[in-house]
């Protein structure tokens, strides 16, 4: 496993070019530098709206208008943001025949925004609206405006196809996943500590089943010391980019040090 030297970002690229068959699982940390605020931390969304009494469904069901004004702020974020360099260069990596699919709890769109075409959306995306009640699915960019609390047909509020507290995950996504991580040669964790359940069991169910596992997060989480074989430190962009190219530079050969 240390064959390729000390230099992380070369033994995950030398893993990535040999073994290929890679599935990455990507968090907010991924999204940051597109300006997308992360859920958690000081300057996390949950620090400006209690999670209990605006990201549950319950609280959706009990007081939609009041929820929507956290929603729009994420819509907003969401509608305006970029893919940034991670984003890009994980769509090299596919494009290359190297990462073959992104599962991500992010709800930004910003994976297929940079190019990625297979991509698992654990908790759906702010880019679709459906109604609680009839189930009926519009466009957000259809039915929403800054300020306004969109209406399905049938009268009542749309809520955006993502997926909030007390909401079970998708059942096709988690199948997907989980078939994914079974099956994967390599898992490149990104930006994310893992530990909402049930993308927490993703990187084990890989490792599990014989998968290497290489991190990406510019500090040790909980699953550097358990299930981590390869941790490479810094911001996603810096080095998702610079895989992407030190991977093209060597084609599919063996990576020179
Ligand atoms: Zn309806």
């Amino acid at each position: 496993m240390r064959a390729g030297g000390n230099d992380p970002i070369r033994e995950a690229a030398r893993l990535l070019a040999d073994r290929r068959n890679a599935v990455a699982l990507t968090g907010a940390g991924i999204s940051v530098e597109s300006g997308i605020p992360s859920f958690r931390g000081a300057q996390g969304m949950w620090a400006k709206y209690d999670p209990t009494e605006y990201a549950t469904l319950h609280a959706f069901m009990q007081s939609p208008r009041k929820v929507w004004e956290m929603l729009s702020e994420m819509v907003s974020v969401c509608g305006g943001a970029a893919p940034n360099p991670a984003h890009k260069g994980l769509a090299a990596l596919e494009e290359m025949g190297i990462v073959r699919a992104v599962i991500t709890q992010n709800v930004d769109g910003l994976h297929q925004a940079g190019g990625s075409r297979r991509v698992i959306e654990y908790h759906g995306n702010m880019e679709e609206l459906i109604c609680v009640y009839c189930w009926k699915r519009y466009p957000t960019r259809e039915r929403w405006t800054p300020g306004s609390v969109p209406l399905c047909d049938c009268g009542e509020i749309l809520k955006p196809n993502v997926v909030l507290f007390g909401e079970p995950i998708p059942w096709l996504a988690q199948e997907q996943a989980e078939e994914e991580a079974r099956t994967c040669g390599v898992l490149v964790v990104i930006g994310t500590s893992a530990q909402v359940s049930p993308a927490c069991d993703i990187p084990r169910v890989a490792k599990e089943a014989g998968a290497v596992v290489v991190e990406i997060n510019p500090e040790p989480t909980s699953l550097t010391a358990s299930v981590t074989d390869v941790h490479v430190t810094g911001g996603a962009s810096e080095v998702l980019d610079r895989l992407a190219k030190l991977i093209r530079k060597t084609g599919s050969g063996p990576l020179e040090y």
